[in-house]
């Protein structure tokens, strides 16, 4: 055998262990599909700006170790992730927050907003709630669900608030503070120059073959490692033998502009319905650029197909009890590991990626 691992996929997950598996004197042949590396944290220069290509991506973490891991491969920004949401030209700032509520009824002190929020769900009796309606509803109430989040997300999902689980909406805080940081993690920034300079920095030393897709020449790869380490879509990997997984897929139009500063912030989400997009990036402002254009995508979202580039895992009852059908297959692999966004099929953020990969180093490579 040539390499020690193969690794399917230049995304974080994969880069990641290439480099600890550098480190611990291994070696690694990288085969990715697209024409570039980084995953969906590709960045790429546009007019001195950094472009991220598969939607805005802003690191943020607690935990420690992943902190100062990646600050070996890159120097982060200050920049600090307060979107704006619009809903029929009405403004808020965002995560749900005093600024939030004071702007929507006209209030000033965190206990108006609870007695506020309180009223318009005493009726409801929600005591567990089932699904995403139903605890954004008992979080913060009718008019916030109605303005904020219902329209958004079912652009987003595509599925009623009703069929969509309660999770998703706790990923973001809810404060009675004037707070409108949108993650209440310890740490936060943008890598100076770029995610993909980070890859980049994460692969040094490791050969990559670009535009390689694992399953157009599996037999002749399988045979230049002892193991494999894939960061694919599992089903596809097992050729969608016990069924298809569900993802939402994410289309951008991206557009350079003659003027210096278009929406005066990085992220405004479009929360009413009517608006076919979900959002508009406008990337300068995530590394306080200052050139004299500015380039902003919008993002739609969509059912995925095959074909599709899968962005969003579908992690509802059904589609979780499919996935661990095909666990269950992956667990008795003797020679592949699966990791990643859509090897486990979970809605991973970044550090959860960086975390992952370095504990399956630690077992594997030990
Ligand atoms: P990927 O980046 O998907 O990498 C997998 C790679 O494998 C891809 O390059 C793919 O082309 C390649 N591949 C797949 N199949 C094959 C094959 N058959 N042969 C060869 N190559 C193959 N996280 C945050 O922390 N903060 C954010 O703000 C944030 N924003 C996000 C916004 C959007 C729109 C999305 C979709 C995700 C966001 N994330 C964010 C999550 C983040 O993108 C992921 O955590 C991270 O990129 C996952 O890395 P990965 O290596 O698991 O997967
Ligand atoms: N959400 C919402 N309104 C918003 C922003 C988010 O209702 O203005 C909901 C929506 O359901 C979304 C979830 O909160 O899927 C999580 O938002 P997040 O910003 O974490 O989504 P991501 O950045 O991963 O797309």
């Amino acid at each position: 055998m040539k390499y020690d691992y193969l690794i399917v996929g230049a995304g974080l997950y994969g880069a990641v262990f290439a480099w600890e598996a550098k480190k611990r004197g291994k070696t690694c042949l990288v085969v990715e599909k697209r024409d570039h590396i980084a995953g969906n944290i590709y960045c790429e220069e546009m007019d001195g700006i950094q472009v991220h290509r598969y939607g805005a991506h802003i690191f943020h973490t607690s935990d420690k170790r992943v902190w100062e891991y990646v600050n070996q491969f890159a120097e982060f920004n200050h920049y600090i992730n307060s979107p704006v949401a619009r809903y029929k030209g009405e403004l808020y700032n965002l995560p749900f927050n005093m600024n939030t509520f004071s702007k929507m009824w006209g209030i000033a002190t965190p206990g108006e907003a609870q007695a506020i929020i309180a009223s318009q769900i005493a009726d409801l009796h929600i005591t567990e709630p089932k699904n995403l309606e139903e605890q954004a509803l008992s979080l913060v109430g009718r008019d916030v669900y109605e303005k904020l989040i219902k329209g958004y997300t079912e652009k987003q999902w595509g599925r009623d608030c009703k069929d969509l689980p309660a999770f998703i909406i706790k990923r973001l805080p809810l404060r009675f503070t004037y707070d409108n940081n949108y993650f209440n993690d310890r740490y936060q920034g943008i890598p100076m120059g770029g995610y993909t300079k980070m890859v980049d920095k994460l692969l040094e030393g490791t050969q990559v073959r670009l535009n390689t897709d694992y399953f157009a020449c599996r037999k002749e790869l399988d045979a230049l490692a002892e193991k494999v380490v894939y960061t694919g879509m599992i089903d596809r990997f097992y050729d969608y033998s016990l069924g298809v997984l569900e993802y939402r897929s994410v289309r951008f139009e991206t557009e350079k502009l003659e003027m210096e500063n278009y929406q005066g912030n990085a992220v405004v989400n479009y929360t009413e319905r009517e608006v076919p997009y979900t959002r508009i990036i406008e990337h300068k402002h995530f590394e306080f650029g200052k050139q004299p254009v500015t380039i902003i995508s919008r993002e739609y979202s969509s059912e995925w197909k095959k074909g599709d580039e899968p962005y969003y895992p579908v992690n509802d009852a059904k589609n979780n009890a499919l996935y661990e059908e095909y666990r269950e297959m992956a667990d008795k692999e003797k020679r592949v590991i699966f990791g990643g966004r859509l090897g486990n099929y979970r809605y991973y953020d970044m550090d959860k990626v960086i975390a992952a990969a370095l504990e399956m180093c630690d077992r594997e490579l030990a």
